[in-house]
């Protein structure tokens, strides 16, 4: 699945295609030091190094009690703009303010001379990316178990007029017990109402509602992250998402023409189409609401108590 990153405005309205490599902030993230000690007094040690992206590097982290933590790492040295000083703080203040068991939970924040540290819940079973990797496609019991809380997360973020607007596997993490836990914050927007609307262009293409690109006047809102579910849902489905193609543009131009198809060689039941195809609705006014996606046939399949995590690797036999 290629063009997994992220589009700022000025990527998506110059030629995407054309992108020029940038140097990963990332990469001005050195390795913290084995001790981390937070001006607070607190101390940390650092563990496996996790994962990086756009800007910061993870680590495991271990407090006294030993606890652990996942500690997103920015460089001090990487935050010299203005911009990307208040886009850090914006996603921290949004997800300091966010408690839920389905939002990957934001411990603390500090700093010492060369990183600022993010300490949030550790989520050991990586995320839908990678299982889907492995698993190529789900079974729909599973896909059930997930959508519904990925749902009850974006409802809940949703009603603090939260919204999410980068959704996709790889931001959905799995914690020990194959909790769906969602996680970064760097795209996400506080409506000022529920009538205020947001114009920037920001998404993940694969992922981004059809108002985001060809409605910027008049902007876009909540049902932005109904559409991602919509592609989420037919990703575990099917295996890939559905306006997938191998330059932007031509993603873009699918989005636009809703250009899609179920594969006809795989097994999918109508419930599981017809969910689909209404959360992929062009118009997102038309799109249902969280309410009304929760009483869908779809949910009334057979539905997991729980997932084993030897469901990343194998197919689970449900009884
Ligand atoms: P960025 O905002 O720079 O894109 P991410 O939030 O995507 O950074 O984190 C980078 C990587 O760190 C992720 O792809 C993932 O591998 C890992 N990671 C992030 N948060 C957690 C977490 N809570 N638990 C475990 N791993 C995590």
């Amino acid at each position: 699945e290629p063009n997994q990153q992220p589009i700022s405005q000025k990527d998506a309205t110059s030629h995407p295609t054309q992108k020029k490599k940038k140097e990963k902030l990332s990469s001005l993230c050195k390795t913290p030091p084995q001790l981390i000690r937070s001006r607070t007094g607190k101390d940390f040690y650092r563990g496996l190094f996790l994962g990086e992206g756009g800007f910061a590097r993870c680590f495991q982290v271990k407090d006294d009690a030993g606890q652990i933590y996942a500690a997103k790492t920015v460089a001090k040295a990487s935050l010299r703009s203005e911009k990307t000083k208040t886009k850090l703080l914006a996603e921290i203040k949004i997800h300091k303010s966010l408690k839920h068991q389905n939002i990957v939970d934001f411990v603390d924040c500090f700093e010492d001379d060369t990183n600022i540290y993010i300490l949030l819940e550790i989520c050991s079973n990586q995320s839908l990316m990678e299982m889907m990797r492995k698993r190529k496609r789900l079974t729909e019991p599973e896909v059930r178990y997930f959508i519904v809380q990925i749902l009850g997360a974006v409802d809940y973020m949703h009603s603090r007029r939260v919204i999410h607007r980068d959704l996709k596997l790889g931001n959905i993490f799995l914690d020990v017990n194959m909790n769906i836990k969602i996680g970064d914050f760097g795209l996400a927007a506080l409506l000022a109402s529920d009538s205020d609307r947001k114009k920037t262009i920001c998404g993940t293409p694969n992922y981004i509602a059809p108002e985001i690109l060809f409605d910027k006047e008049k902007g876009h809102s909540y049902e932005v992250d109904i559409w991602s579910v919509g592609i989420i849902m037919y990703a575990m489905i099917f295996g890939k998402p559905p306006f997938q193609s191998k330059d932007v543009n031509t993603i873009y131009k699918r989005i636009k023409h809703l250009d899609y198809q179920f594969p006809v060689d795989m097994s999918c039941s109508d419930d599981a189409k017809d969910l689909i195809q209404i959360l992929l609705s062009s118009q997102p006014e038309k799109r249902p609401s969280l309410n009304d996606i929760i009483k869908h046939p779809f949910f009334r399949g057979q539905f997991p108590y729980d997932l084993s995590s030897e469901c990343i690797n194998r197919v689970p036999k449900f009884p």
